[in-house]
């Protein structure tokens, strides 16, 4: 018989009870948060799909590792676990731990980045924008067009447009651009993965300038699952062979283990060369710590490692992409607007089409998120123009985000089919009510990264 279904590929040992609100209590609970989700209590929320980032359940064999972790200062056995482990993977020479990846991208650009320096990325994350930003370098996105259109439905919506790179680096030179990276998948284009072809091409563009390339490797087990699937030539191989092959195209790469890592805390920078490596070692000694600890615990380390030998299991990796496609797959059939085709870690509505009667300055993805959480006690973030919108402070214009979204990020190994099949429901709910969903405003702001803290009321 050919089993259809694909199941949680693990039994559950540990439980922890959710917490079920009445929508009065949420009602009061919005207002007093100035319907800003960020200041609501975690215990006050039923389903958090906030983010995928050190939210993931561990192991029973990782939280072993948390007894059997070495804590000595210098050379500990667990670091040295952590260091096979991720040469295994990576191939990379010089393996540096962090307490997570921002600390490894802060390190990497205060050595490479600098003033009159240029960055490029498919799309660059938001810290490793401010961390190149914080240098004094600028940083250039070069996504494929396709990336911006939420319902085309196409492979590999997360690649990098290699012609404009060739056109930066013709112009640029290397006297200006000190390295060129990808981030796999492109999270901040809506989860979608690289192709192996072009993390190929990208690497060969870089070689023929001589310029490094660096990967931010944050999710590159499920960028090699959808290689595998997707990619002509690549079924046949296994996730971890593609990984291998992925970084071998790369100079190093930077980590964040609250993704991949399925731990809860951990990062690491990794690279060939042994004066960067040297210089990088310097920094990591006086921010994070000795060398073979970088700022984390030596059982943190165990986890870390006993997680990347996990993550790219294969029926851990068909699970946990086809229950993001899953959900894509349901809303998409009852007509709410989705970006396609589903990537990794999260759904993103598009909120554009979702309320066509909310202009972008009245926030239509954070009306939206925060309906659903009244509606199911669901939080999700928007990533719109409460987000990147900007007002002119002279003319007092509003520039509106290049997309209005709402992720719904998916934590690794937490939630079953059936929370999944609550939060489809409940959206069904909103999308049916959508008529009645006003836009909102803001009420205060801070100066910077205002989606964190400001505070709205519904118009
Ligand atoms: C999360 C993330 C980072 C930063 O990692 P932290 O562990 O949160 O510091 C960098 N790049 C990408 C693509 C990420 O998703």
């Amino acid at each position: 018989m050919a089993i259809k279904t694909i199941f949680e590929p693990f039994r559950i040992k540990t439980v922890e009870p959710l917490r079920i609100t009445t929508r009065q209590e949420r009602d009061s609970i919005l207002k007093k948060a100035g319907y800003n989700l960020f200041s609501v209590r975690a215990e006050d929320v039923l389903i958090d799909l906030l983010t995928d980032s050190g939210t993931a359940a561990m192991s029973a064999r990782q939280w072993a590792g948390l007894i059997d972790g070495d804590e000595s200062y210098a050379g500990a056995r667990s670091f040295y676990r952590f260091e096979n482990t991720v040469k295994d993977l990576t191939g990379f020479k010089h393996i540096i731990p962090t307490h997570q990846g921002r600390a490894a991208e802060k390190i990497l650009f205060n050595i490479m980045g600098g003033q009159g320096k240029v960055i490029p990325n498919n799309t660059h994350f938001d810290t490793t924008r401010a961390n190149i930003e914080v240098s004094g370098a600028e940083a250039v996105d070069l996504p494929v067009k396709e990336a911006l259109i939420p319902s085309l439905v196409k492979d590999f919506k997360g690649n990098m447009d290699i012609t404009a790179l060739e056109r930066l680096l013709k112009e640029k030179g290397r006297e200006h651009i000190p390295l060129v990276m990808m981030t796999v998948t492109n999270n901040s284009c809506a989860g979608q993965p690289a192709s192996m072809g072009c993390i190929r091409r990208v690497s060969e563009l870089c070689r023929s300038y001589k310029i490094p390339f660096f990967i931010d490797a944050c999710r590159f087990a499920e960028n090699a699952w959808f290689v595998k699937t997707r990619e002509p030539g690549c079924k046949g191989r296994s996730v971890k062979q593609l990984a291998q092959e992925m970084f071998s195209y790369a100079d190093g790469c930077t980590m964040s283990g609250k993704k991949d890592g399925l731990v809860n805390i951990g990062g690491f920078l990794a690279m060939n060369d042994d004066e960067l490596a040297q210089k990088a070692r310097n920094i990591l000694i006086v921010t994070e710590g000795f060398p073979t600890y970088g700022g984390l615990a030596g059982r943190d380390l165990e986890a870390f490692a006993q997680g990347l030998e996990e993550v790219v299991d294969e029926d851990y990796l068909k699970y946990r992409i086809r229950s993001t496609e899953y959900v894509v797959e349901k809303l998409d059939a009852l007509g709410v607007p989705v970006f396609k085709p589903a990537g990794g870690h999260a759904v993103y509505l598009d909120a554009k089409a979702f309320l066509p009667h909310v202009p972008p300055q009245h926030y239509p993805g954070h009306a939206i998120a925060c309906a659903l959480y009244l509606e199911g006690g669901i939080r999700s973030c928007e990533i719109g123009s409460v987000m990147f919108g900007k007002t002119d402070p002279a003319t007092g214009e509003f520039q509106p985000a290049m997309l209005e979204m709402v992720r719904l990020a998916i934590p690794r190994r937490v939630y079953t089919q059936s929370h999944m099949d609550y939060v489809v429901e409940c959206l069904a709910e909103v999308f049916a009510q959508r008529d009645k969903i006003r836009g909102m405003r803001i009420v205060w702001e801070p100066p910077i990264l205002r989606h964190f803290t400001a505070r709205f009321e519904p118009l």
